[in-house]
């Protein structure tokens, strides 16, 4: 099964980012659909890193050196959140 990792490791951080910017802005919204919007906004800026795997491998630890270090995936988060949060589309 492909997966990438790229995503696995986004996925990792999101609520860690979240919590992080809530302090200084509470109002951000972290639902189903605004967490795709911005994890989707995050992935498309950073390169996939596909791997292949077991089907129902578990990662139990991310390796960020595997997609560029943790300080990338944060950037492309908060970056995904800032554009999801101007324009988000859950109803
Ligand atoms: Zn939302």
């Amino acid at each position: 099964m492909l997966k990438n990792y790229a995503e696995i490791a986004a996925e990792e951080v999101f609520d860690e980012v979240l919590a992080q910017l809530r302090k200084q802005r509470p109002e951000l919204c972290g639902c189903r659909r605004c967490r795709e919007d911005v994890l989707a906004v995050a992935l498309n800026r950073l390169p996939a890193k596909y791997i292949a795997t077991d089907k129902g491998e578990i990662f139990t630890r991310v390796d960020f050196s595997r997609v560029g270090g943790k300080a990338e995936i944060i950037a492309s988060l908060i970056h995904g959140f800032e554009l999801v949060n101007k324009h988000p589309r859950h109803q």
